[in-house]
């Protein structure tokens, strides 16, 4: 073609951005806008909002609990469908685009159905599509393994395969359309006065994200940090600047508290009456492990006449999972009592300012205390401090947080 390219922009639209015709060809047009600007441009579309949920509903209707790897089939039809339709609404303005599934894009990954991770990214097609003029539309949340069958990434995880061509393509622009302006201090449909950041660092986000602030998949965080990818997170309705989410800078340490976040997907599973003795906690969570699922926080009381209490807290998804694979080992160890609870949410508060300042525990509990929010479980790391309350309560004690922090307007 020998056109002089501008430079080369990774623009990913989520569920919402895409959930319709209208908003279909709402994402055509800004895409045509950025490649009639000069830029080489690759977009990943989500599947529209909904699909996917309804498609795991579908899935459950035929199996109670469906063999994963058919599972992933099924799943990355929904990115599929919206891929086809993108490049046709984009055809339809004028613009040669060609739609690509995460294979065809060369995204290689393990073979862990429904959370497989991302081996290795070899986007040769993109590239000769783009050096041919096209726009390159790729289905988010899919790759291939290496036999040759469909995984997915894990929920959200179209935000993963955003950043991860972003580092492999070099882009010089990623760009995650979602339908809020940012990344806020809390989820500004819970907490009304939310305020929208400039920017937040890696650690911030990554934080943010793990601990239930759904704007961005937490594995694209991390991915992200890794590969250095500077990305925006911003609203695919209108022109707003957005928030950036880069390296921290010196200045972002001034901050105590960046935000706040509520995970309602927690799950509690409790042992008691577990010998107190070397080994007993290793076979548990070996065994929990091997279930491929990931413990978030745990506690153990004192024990009492040589044994002692477990609790620790997992997806709510996989509950079951959990709970199967660790009853036989209970009965093994003589854990007579086997109790596991749903109804808990997991509240945050998030900062890298918390690494030089002292006293955040202290206001988090007096905020919720004033409120008579029990708290049934701590934990903490250098830049967070998490406490397990009861679910019902979550959105109350979201707002008494962020306002206890002046986070707001
Ligand atoms: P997409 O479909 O574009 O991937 P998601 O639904 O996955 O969008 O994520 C966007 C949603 O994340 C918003 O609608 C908002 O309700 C929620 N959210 C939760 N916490 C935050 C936060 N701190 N900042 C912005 N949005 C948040
Ligand atoms: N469609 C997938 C989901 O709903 C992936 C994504 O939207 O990022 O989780
Ligand atoms: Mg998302």
């Amino acid at each position: 073609m020998g056109r002089q390219w501008m430079k080369l922009i990774v623009q990913k639209y989520g569920g919402t951005s895409v959930g319709n015709p209208e908003r279909i060809k709402n994402v055509a047009a800004r895409v045509k806008r950025s490649y009639e600007e000069g830029a080489q441009v690759v977009v990943i579309v989500s599947a529209m909002s909904g699909v996917t949920d309804g498609l795991i509903k579908l899935a459950r209707d035929v199996h109670p609990s469906p063999p994963e790897r058919e599972l992933d089939v099924l799943l990355a039809t929904g990115e599929q469908t919206t891929i086809a339709l993108t490049a046709m609404a984009l055809h339809g303005l004028g613009i040669q685009a060609v739609s690509l599934t995460g294979a065809q894009a060369g995204i290689v990954t393990d073979g862990v159905h429904t959370k497989a991770k991302i081996s290795n990214v070899t986007p040769k097609r993109v590239h000769e599509l783009l050096d041919a003029g096209k726009v390159v539309i790729v289905a988010g949340f899919q790759g291939v393994d290496p036999a040759g069958s469909i995984t997915t990434l894990g929920r959200g995880g179209s935000d993963l395969t955003a950043i991860a061509l972003a580092a492999a393509l070099k882009a010089d622009l990623c760009e995650i359309y979602t339908d809020v302006d940012g990344v806020y201090t809390a989820d500004p449909r819970i907490v009304k006065d939310a305020r929208k950041l400039d920017d937040v660092s890696y650690d911030e986000m990554l934080e943010l994200a793990s601990l239930g602030a759904k704007v961005m998949q937490s594995r694209s965080v991390e991915f992200a940090k890794k590969f250095k990818v500077v990305f925006s997170v911003r609203s695919s309705m209108n022109d707003n600047p957005g928030t950036i989410v880069k390296k921290e800078t010196r200045k972002m340490e001034d901050v105590v508290i960046r935000g706040v976040s509520v995970d309602k997907n927690q799950a509690k599973i409790t042992l008691s009456h577990v010998p107190d003795k070397p080994g007993v906690a290793a076979r548990i969570f070996k065994k929990i492990a091997d279930s491929q699922i990931n413990v978030d926080m745990i506690v153990q009381n004192v024990s009492a006449e040589g044994h002692t209490d477990l609790t620790f807290t997992i997806p709510k998804d996989d509950l079951e999972k959990a709970r199967k694979s660790i009853q036989s080992l209970a009965a093994d160890i003589g854990a007579n009592t086997f109790a596991s609870t749903e109804g808990i949410a997991k509240l945050s508060v998030v900062g890298i300012g918390m690494r030089s300042h002292t006293g955040v525990a202290a206001d988090l509990f007096e905020a919720l205390a004033a409120e008579k929010i029990n708290i049934q479980m701590i934990s903490t790391s250098e830049i967070k401090i998490s406490v397990i309350i009861d679910t019902a309560q979550a959105d109350r004690a979201m707002n008494v947080v962020h306002g206890k922090f002046g986070l707001g307007k």
